[in-house]
């Protein structure tokens, strides 16, 4: 599983750029489902068929990561960004940078910039360029960077990581595919793309699966960062079963089924109200004629920062709940 993990954090797969990690999650998966496609706008589409093939189970986790696009480039070589999705300038400054050709760089804030003013217009990439036309030798307008793959492992079996928002989802999804020889219902196993710009890859998806039950998997805040915000959801204490988000309120009958069988199988869940943020949950609930949703949420500390902090034990916690779902159905 750390190995998957590893595997899906270093691939690029900037918002809009996802195909480098959609070939890697193809291969992965191809061995344990019927068929795998990418569909016109780049969503990975694995499908197995089910015991029950008048249900159908979409499951989403997003591929896509936040990052930066090149806008302009100075006479000086450095480089302007615009964001791809929430980025917070603070938490992202002073850190190093890829972009899908290799190039790096590193992401520094402008020296001038006053504390207050601080935000993506004030960050600069420099790549070491000299000047403009060294720059665009490497760098183009419209390309994208992200944040370098660096994963670090603190006590009680936690890491710290970027991009855990939502490649360790791909992670559990793949981790949960492996596990399950026949599923309750002919599911399909859906990594979206551009979650992180308003969940655009899971609507057409969902539109075309058409799924009776639609399970998201996506990260969520926890309420034991100092200042975090108001919520119970702690790092440790289990999967996080979602109730509602800013884009959806979760089907009651799916909850209850999620609780069941965490009873059930003994897995430590929790349950989550997030105030701001939304999911691929939505898509799948208002896609067509509508489907029975839920999301199981991963306990995450610091999120959109590239040390986005999770406890392995609600990792496992995550794919055996995922399972059981596949599994047994609702
Ligand atoms: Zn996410």
């Amino acid at each position: 599983m750390y190995n998957t993990i590893k595997k899906y954090i270093s691939a690029f797969s900037v918002s809009g750029n996802e195909s480098p990690l959609a070939k890697i999650i193809c291969d992965d998966i191809a061995p344990y489902c019927d068929s795998v496609e990418i569909d016109p706008i780049g969503n990975v589409i694995a499908f197995k068929k089910g015991a029950d093939s008048t249900k159908r189970l979409m499951i989403a986790s997003h591929m896509d990561e936040i990052g930066f696009m090149v806008t302009y480039i100075e006479e000086s070589g450095l480089i302007r960004v615009t964001n791809v999705g929430g980025i917070n300038a603070v938490a992202s400054s002073y850190g190093s940078v890829v972009f899908a050709n290799g190039t790096k760089g590193i992401i520094v804030l402008d020296m001038g910039a006053k504390k207050e003013d601080i935000s993506v217009k004030s960050m600069v990439v420099d790549i070491g360029a000299k000047n403009k036309a060294q720059a665009e030798k490497k760098v183009k307008i419209g390309d994208v960077c992200a944040l370098e793959q660096r994963i670090t492992r603190l006590m009680n079996s936690r890491i710290a990581a970027k991009a855990f928002d939502d490649r360790l989802a791909c992670a559990i999804t793949f981790e949960a595919a492996k596990l399950i020889e026949e599923p309750a219902y002919d599911t399909y196993y859906v990594f979206t793309i551009q979650e992180e710009v308003g969940c655009r890859g899971s609507k057409p998806a969902a539109f075309g699966i058409a799924p009776t039950y639609g399970i998201a998997l996506d990260v969520t805040h926890t309420g034991d960062m100092v200042g975090g915000p108001k919520m119970t959801v702690k790092l440790g204490e289990g999967a996080a079963i979602k109730i509602k988000d800013s884009s959806v309120i979760c089907s009651r009958s799916v909850i209850n089924r999620m609780t069941e069988l965490s009873e059930k199988h003994g897995i430590k869940h929790q349950y989550e109200v997030l105030t701001a943020g939304g999911t691929d949950t939505s898509s799948m609930q208002t896609a067509c004629a509508g489907a029975f949703t839920g999301c199981i949420s991963i306990p995450t500390r610091y999120i959109h920062t590239p040390v986005e902090t999770v406890d392995m034990a609600d990792v496992t916690a995550c794919v055996n709940l995922l399972a059981a779902i596949i599994k047994e159905g609702f």
